[in-house]
């Protein structure tokens, strides 16, 4: 059994490893492995129309949105987005914790971002909707779905956002079912949820396509990216390939809704662990707290290194809180079990016991 909490790279599914070590050296009877054969093979368009179809299938997807697969995580999207569509009137950004303010500074390379709502400096909640500033004239309104370093998600769509929504979904996309309507885009770096570091997923609807600049470069450019059906270049295919195994195994587990479930049950325990009393807290507002990425202090700090170096011993990894905020984290993302999930309950309980 692995214990493993980590915020990214992430587990992925047992299965998923197993299926990777049948398939290599010799995947599929092409006398060599998927990384060493063309991106341009029959055997190799398989494996992407397969994973475009299973993730058409798992999202409910509408034949208006393309699916890409780029490369540079979702940090060189957050370049890409305000170059792509932010060239006539600015992009407006709601900040609710560290990767939204990263893609809003990234912005600035490119032009002069709005910053529609903040809830600097804790970001132990979503801006409140009523207070976003709404200018006329936005390309796009770009949110972060689920905050992976202060754990604060979006529980539903922010109602009559004045622009197409773009969203940074990287750490709780395939979680459950989209909460967002009607968006404009969609992404994600594969290595939370999805699959492995060097893939980022982009889903992007018709009409944004239609508005990217033709004097962009290629590579950056989402509209040529989508006419050459991510293959303008070399893809990266062994991580392209892994992320269609663990779009197939979601089929296998009942897809999105079933995920769900699973998902609120581990964080809807974790979360009753953590209130329980003074001992374990988390700062977040009950209504905004993500359901993937749950940091949490321990009422004595210097504990929180004790409890690392007993975790350490029980074979849990990835607990340590990420530098910028410090503290303790545990990531439940798809691949991490319930069971696996009560076992460091388990664990937090036996601590307090000890050391409260
Ligand atoms: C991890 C993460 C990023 C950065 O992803 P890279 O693929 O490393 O660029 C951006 N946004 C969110 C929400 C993340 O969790």
């Amino acid at each position: 059994m692995r214990y493993n909490f980590s915020a990214g790279p992430s587990p992925l599914p047992a299965a998923v490893i197993q299926q990777i070590r049948a398939d290599l050296p010799d995947w599929n009877g092409q006398g060599a492995s998927i990384m060493e054969i063309s991106h341009r093979s029959g055997a190799f368009a398989g494996v992407a129309q397969q994973a475009e179809s299973d993730l058409r299938q798992l999202l409910d997807l509408s034949d208006r949105y393309r699916v890409l697969w780029l490369q540079g995580g979702a940090s060189s999207q957050f370049s890409l987005i305000p170059l792509n569509f932010a060239h006539q009137q600015p992009g407006g950004y709601v900040l609710s914790g560290h990767w939204s303010v990263k893609a809003w500074e990234t912005a600035m390379y490119h032009g002069q971002p709005l910053q529609l709502a903040s809830s600097a400096p804790d970001y132990t909640r979503l801006p409140d909707r009523d207070l976003w500033q709404t200018p006329a004239d936005l390309a796009y309104v770009h949110v972060t779905a689920n905050e992976t370093i202060h754990g604060v998600q979006y529980q539903q769509s922010p109602t009559e956002p004045p622009a197409p929504l773009i969203i940074d979904a990287s750490s709780d996309f395939l979680s459950r079912p989209p909460v967002f309507q009607r968006y404009g885009m969609m992404y994600a770096g594969a290595q939370k949820n999805l699959g492995p570091a060097g893939i980022t997923l982009v889903i992007i609807h018709e009409d944004l396509l239609a508005r990217c600049p033709h004097q962009l470069a290629p590579m950056f450019n989402y509209r040529t990216q989508a006419d050459k059906q991510s293959l303008y270049n070399t893809p990266p295919v062994f991580s392209w390939y892994v992320c269609g195994l663990v779009l197939r195994w979601l089929i296998d587990q009942g897809g999105l809704e079933a995920m769900a479930r699973i998902n609120a049950e581990k964080a809807r325990r974790l979360y009753a662990e953590l209130d329980r009393d003074d001992f374990y807290r988390n700062p977040v507002l009950p209504a905004h707290r993500s359901q993937m990425n749950i940091p949490f202090r321990i009422h004595d700090p210097t504990l929180e290194k004790v409890f690392l170096d007993e975790t350490a011993d029980a074979g849990f990894i990835g607990l340590k809180g990420h530098r910028s905020v410090g503290g303790l984290r545990a990531s439940l993302y798809n691949a991490v079990s319930l069971e696996q999930t009560q076992a460091l309950i388990n664990f937090m309980q036996q601590f307090r016991t000890h050391y409260g």
